[in-house]
């Protein structure tokens, strides 16, 4: 892994995503190493040579950064990481997303996290005096599955207790991975979990294989796998039905959710 610290000149964008005014990502590259990460396509505006998930750029100057922007920018909602995890590995040595939050803790700008790193629980003290609401991703609830997909990120039962700690919080089920978790006992088996955590809502989201992020997935899989994905990929059938499966277990449970196609 290649680690570089960077000066970065903004911290805080304005932000695509539906509900989301700004994003704020302390990072370039993670750590998490997830086969199937779209942020993928953040590579070209990198100057690395590396391949993605093998270097990540630290912005250094990220918190003195942001404590100018804040000032300047309208209150708005804040998406913590739109783009790569702030709780990756290298955070808990760098702490850069620990001192982003404590620029933050001074304003009251609506923050909402999402991660897979229970290394979140380190910044509780600040989190809970924000307004703040806390996501952890999930694609699948089974282990074996998780190391393959995401082998650096935080094992699943960790995910889960860190739930525990958390007040306002939501799940984010995606990418669902085809073949690994998207049958009816897995996806009922997840939802079975997600309700026991109390979380206030699920994002549902089904796994897109755009043309990077499938060409590198392949280079993960094995060959009888790599063919199965490629029928799905094809298939304008498959997110209709996993849709009509999702939405029926869904009748079963309280949470409330949204699916994302
Ligand atoms: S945690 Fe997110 S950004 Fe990091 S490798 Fe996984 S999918 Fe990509």
């Amino acid at each position: 892994m290649k680690i570089k610290e960077i000066y970065c000149k903004s911290v805080l964008s304005k932000s695509g995503i539906y509900g989301v005014d700004y994003a704020l990502n302390p990072y370039t590259g993670c750590g998490h190493g997830c086969i199937y990460c779209y942020a993928i396509f953040m590579r070209r505006f990198t100057n690395h040579e590396e391949r993605w998930g093998e270097f990540v750029d630290i912005k250094i100057n990220a918190p003195t950064i942001l404590s100018k922007e804040i000032k300047k920018f309208q209150r708005g909602s804040i998406l913590i990481s739109s783009v790569t995890d702030a709780y990756q590995p290298l955070e808990r040595k760098y702490e850069i997303t620990r001192k982003c939050l404590n620029v933050l803790s001074k304003y009251d700008f609506p923050v909402t996290f999402l991660t897979k790193s229970d290394l979140i629980l380190r910044d509780l003290d600040l989190i809970d005096e924000m307004n703040s609401e806390v996501g952890f991703t999930f694609t699948t609830i089974d282990e074996n599955i998780r190391k393959i997909f995401e082998p650096k990120a935080s094992p699943i039962e960790k995910r889960f207790n860190a739930l525990e700690n958390i007040e306002n919080k939501y799940i984010f089920f995606g990418p669902i991975l085809p073949l690994f978790s998207d049958s009816e006992e897995k996806i009922r088996e997840a939802f079975t979990k997600f309700e026991e955590k109390n979380v206030k809502y699920v994002y549902i989201d089904k796994m897109n294989l755009y043309p990077n992020v499938w060409k590198r997935i392949k280079e993960f899989l094995d060959h009888k796998t790599v063919i199965e994905y490629q029928k799905i990929k094809n298939s304008e059938e498959y997110p209709i039905l996993l849709k009509k499966r999702i939405s029926d277990i869904l009748k079963d449970f309280n949470f409330e959710y949204k699916i994302g196609w």
